[in-house]
């Protein structure tokens, strides 16, 4: 039976992984993982998660089921971060998933289940996004994501979402674009979120990176915009980066209801598919996370520590962008794009060049991991680049 499964592709970056470990040279560079790197290159623990894992261990007196839902407190305590502190919250309701991958799995099996036939999508995405629509069966229509200036494509979007209606919904990234860095302005945004609500689309809001943009609120405001603009929404939040919490596998999924009596039915089918799939999400993540929400001073030393995280990121983004054209690619726009990523428009043999003579280490898409370059590296990077110019 099993013989007919054929291979599949192996995943193009666990490859690149591979490569990079094989590498003996002692000035290669990483910027392929999608995970922050201090200035010395580690991804470590934060400080407060590990004062509250620390505290969880001491307190913690069961292990027993908690259901589907997950731990509660946790989702509520995301609730003022992602939605904001003020305003009525009655039809905003969540539950807990394994990692934003979970939220956003659970988004888009319930917006099948409710109908939804078709999800447009700005084109280049993290390339899960259209996997799990495969997967979960709904059909996909991608519009580009970006313009050739480096900012995001609003033509493409607003042709996208004309020829669209009620029976199709609109993934949107938050904040810190994956795999581009490139965000909406809080103009595009308003824009966004009247022509969804004009034409019934269901928003299906992932943000993945809160915190490592512009700031915790800045980056939900689209989130929010979009949110005050439509009668219903669904939202996948990932706890992963912005607590540091990767392999626990900490997310939460929220939905906004047209209607506050709807909640209990929606979250009824939330739960039956969770049941199906991962019946519970993990615990312990989604634990230490709460406890840092619920006491302020670790709240203050997560949110402190997710400052100088966004800081680091910045200031690379500025050398770059400070360096203008190297190699025919003109980096002056990662300044104000957002994130962990940017894409260089690399050709293939370029890619190749910097791996096998400069050892710098890049997803195939041009992607480069921001976090990945340190003041010991930086200027090797751009020198590199400057090396495999094709004219
Ligand atoms: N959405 C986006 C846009 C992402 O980039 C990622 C992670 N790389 C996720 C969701 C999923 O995050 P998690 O690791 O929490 O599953």
């Amino acid at each position: 039976m099993l013989e007919n499964l054929s291979p599949q592709p192996a995943d193009a970056l666990l490859a690149l992984i591979k490569l990079y470990a094989a590498d003996p040279r002692s000035t290669k560079i990483d910027l392929g993982v999608g995970v922050y790197r201090t200035g010395q290159g580690a991804t470590p623990v934060f400080g407060a998660i590990k004062a509250a894992e620390q505290r969880l261990i001491n307190t913690q007196d069961s292990k027993a089921y908690l259901g589907p839902e997950g731990d509660m407190a946790f989702v509520n305590a995301l609730i003022p971060y992602v939605f904001g502190a003020a305003g009525d919250k009655s039809r905003i309701q969540g539950m807990q998933a394994p990692g934003g991958t979970g939220g956003v799995r659970l988004a888009v099996e319930l917006a099948k289940s409710a109908g939804v036939s078709r999800v447009l999508m700005g084109i280049p995405s993290w390339p899960n996004h259209a996997q799990i629509f495969a997967n979960v069966g709904i059909a996909m229509q991608g519009f580009s994501h970006c313009a050739a200036d480096g900012t995001a494509d609003m033509e493409a979007l607003r042709n996208a979402i004309e020829g669209a209606g009620p029976g199709d919904a609109l993934l949107l990234h938050g904040c810190c674009h994956n795999p581009t860095g490139i965000d909406y302005t809080v103009e595009q945004w308003s824009e966004i979120a009247s022509l969804v609500s004009s034409k019934g689309i269901l928003p299906i809001l992932d943000l993945a990176y809160q915190g490592l943009g512009q700031g915790m609120e800045e980056d939900a405001a689209g989130l929010r915009t979009v949110l005050a603009a439509v009668p219903e929404a669904l939202v996948a939040y990932s706890c992963d980066k912005n607590f540091g919490m990767y392999r626990d596998r900490v997310g939460a999924f929220y939905v906004q209801s047209a209607d506050a009596g709807q909640l209990e039915a929606i979250f009824s089918n939330a739960n039956a598919l969770a049941r199906a799939s991962w019946s519970m999400p993990p615990d312990h993540g989604a634990a230490a996370v709460r406890i840092v929400l619920e006491d302020e001073a670790l709240t203050r030393e997560w949110l402190d520590e997710l400052d100088t995280m966004r800081a680091r990121m910045r200031q690379v983004r500025d050398r770059l962008a400070a360096a203008g054209t190297v190699g025919g690619i003109d980096l002056t726009p990662l300044a104000h794009q957002n994130g962990l990523f940017s894409v260089l428009p690399l050709k293939s043999a370029q890619i190749v060049a910097l791996r096998e003579r400069h050892g710098v280490y890049m997803a195939g898409s041009g992607r480069i991991n921001i976090a990945g370059l340190t003041a010991d590296n930086i200027e090797t990077f751009i020198a590199a680049l400057g090396d495999v110019d094709e004219g």
